[in-house]
């Protein structure tokens, strides 16, 4: 159980893991807090859009869409590596997954394939959104890679948690396939290796 980290230590911690951090607008009090809870923290979700430029990327991501009011994410990472602040508080990025996953998450093990819509992401987990089509062409480049490593890392760093905390959409429903072009294990590996 662990209580949701401030605006403050966040940048803080993002920039000590080596994370070039971009502060969009009024991210420290945009979030959709009224909507339901916000924490305890259990663990990092990794997504990616669907779109590409950076700039429309990172205002969907602030901003939201009709139906899906944003924040979308708490940073939004762009293909140059930057890591752009979008929210602070409940976002709308995991929706509804399998508690089995959640309770595996909150364990550090290996999580079971989801195969339930039972539990409110949005309340347990941060999020991050990547840059990318996900149609498993368009490229990750390296420093992109390596800010979702690091971004995730902090925020591991700060909790205590190791790279089990960090899990992919794909992994908390079977909804959902992002993200694509890279693997949750390959990712986790890196985390492990930079918390040691
Ligand atoms: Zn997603």
């Amino acid at each position: 159980m662990a209580t949701p980290i401030t605006a403050a230590a966040f940048v803080q911690a993002l920039e000590k893991e080596g994370v070039t951090v971009e502060e969009v607008r009024d991210w420290r009090n945009h979030n959709r807090n009224g909507q339901g809870p916000w924490g305890p923290v259990h663990g990092i979700m990794i997504h990616h859009t669907a779109t590409s430029g950076a700039k429309e990327t990172v205002d969907l991501i602030y901003d939201g869409r009709s139906q899906l009011p944003g924040p979308l994410a708490h940073g939004c990472v762009t293909k140059d590596g930057t890591v752009h602040l979008t929210g602070h508080g409940r976002a709308n990025h995991a929706g509804s997954g399998d508690d089995d996953v959640l309770r595996a998450v909150i364990a550090e093990r290996t999580t079971p394939a989801p195969n339930q819509q039972n539990t409110d992401g949005n309340r347990y987990f941060y999020g991050f959104e990547c840059e990318n089509l996900g149609d498993g062409k368009d490229p990750w480049p390296d420093e992109q890679l390596d800010a979702i490593e690091r971004a995730a890392a902090a925020l591991c760093r700060h909790h205590g948690w190791g790279a089990r905390s960090v899990i992919g959409h794909l992994e908390w429903t079977d909804q959902k396939v992002d993200p694509r072009g890279f693997t949750m294990d390959e990712l986790r590996k890196r985390i492990a290796a930079r918390l040691k």
